[in-house]
């Protein structure tokens, strides 16, 4: 897929089609930066056979001091895009380039930018200056706007981490799913051992991204406060995922509830699960399906709290055990 996605830009570069922007999807800090990177040196490698990894050019773009590229990134204090940076890149690739050819303007990270910055490079995505090249370089697509995403190129070389995680915690929690309701207590248990496996799968995955993610100006800070502010993020991401996981589980079980009510749902949010949906519906009254959706809103709620994971899912499995 990589290999396809790189020959698709050396194509378009040599027929001069080259789109004005790309949203490149993958490890901000691994392939998805080192794409940007290559797709830079094939516009400012100054050799017959680019891009050659050697001139001035290309490891100008290399060290992300060329130029005639700006490149943009979160500031370490308030994990955002900033405005005024997103302004100032606007402002560069509507000026003339210093070298006479090309311009490009690259953000990593780029689903970090608030609304306005979004708002701002979308009018210039509308109207892009002459030889610019704009670069989004995410690892979460889908936190883009769509009308940005629409009027980029989308080059997608991996999911990312959080993509990734987001998979494996799926196949996780529809092995719990499947096996709801608990028969009794004790399958009740084993169920709430393995929500709660999960959750810590998780805290792991993204533990581990966010120390990645460590930069210089954080490793320059004192080890307590280094400390506080590692937790907060993973804090602040744990609880992102914690709401999908509550999300799906609630779906889940507003799908048994329409059957459990004899609602003949066409439009089943698990449609692909339509058998073990109904066999599920079947252990269950309108009544005890409906309870199922309060408890696990409950389950959620408590969570927030900070009320250890391990005694919600046991008390909130116990409660949804058939009887
Ligand atoms: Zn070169």
């Amino acid at each position: 897929m990589h290999a396809e996605a790189w020959q698709g830009i050396r194509n378009g570069f040599e027929s001069g089609r080259l789109a004005h922007a790309y949203v490149i999807v993958g490890s901000t800090r691994g392939n998805a930066l080192q794409f940007a990177e290559s797709f830079l040196k094939l516009l400012f490698c100054e050799r017959a056979e680019k891009p050659c990894n050697e001139c001035k050019g290309c490891r100008q773009v290399e060290a992300h001091k060329h130029a005639d590229t700006l490149w943009v990134e979160p500031q370490s204090k308030s994990r955002m895009v900033r405005v005024e940076d997103v302004e100032a890149l606007i402002h560069r690739i509507s000026q003339t380039a210093f070298g006479g050819g090309w311009k490009a303007g690259i953000i990593l990270q780029a689903d970090r930018m608030n609304n306005q910055s979004e708002n701002k490079l979308l009018k210039t995505l509308e109207e892009p200056p002459q030889n610019t090249l704009l670069l989004l370089v995410t690892d979460s697509p889908q936190s883009l706007l769509p009308t940005i995403i629409s009027r980029c190129q989308k080059i997608v070389l991996s999911e990312g981490r959080i993509g990734m995680l987001n998979e494996i915690w799926q196949i996780l929690l529809m092995n719990v799913l499947s096996g709801m309701p608990p028969t009794g207590g004790l399958d009740a248990a084993r169920l709430a051992s393995q929500m709660k496996a999960i959750l810590d799968t998780v805290k792991e995955n993204i533990s581990a991204t966010v120390v990645e993610e460590l930069d210089q100006n954080d490793e320059a800070l004192d080890e307590s406060k280094l400390k506080v502010i590692l937790e907060a993020r993973i804090n602040a991401r744990l609880k992102e995922v914690q709401a999908d996981v509550f999300r799906v589980m609630l779906d889940w079980h507003r799908d048994v509830l329409m059957l459990a009510s004899g609602i003949d749902a066409e439009q089943l949010i698990f449609s692909n699960d339509r058998n073990v949906l109904e066999q599920q519906a079947k252990l269950h009254t309108q009544a005890s399906a409906l309870n199922a959706i309060r408890e696990i809103e409950n389950m959620a709620q408590r969570l927030d709290r900070n009320i250890p994971a391990m005694q919600i899912f046991d008390e909130g499995f116990r409660k949804m055990a058939r009887r």
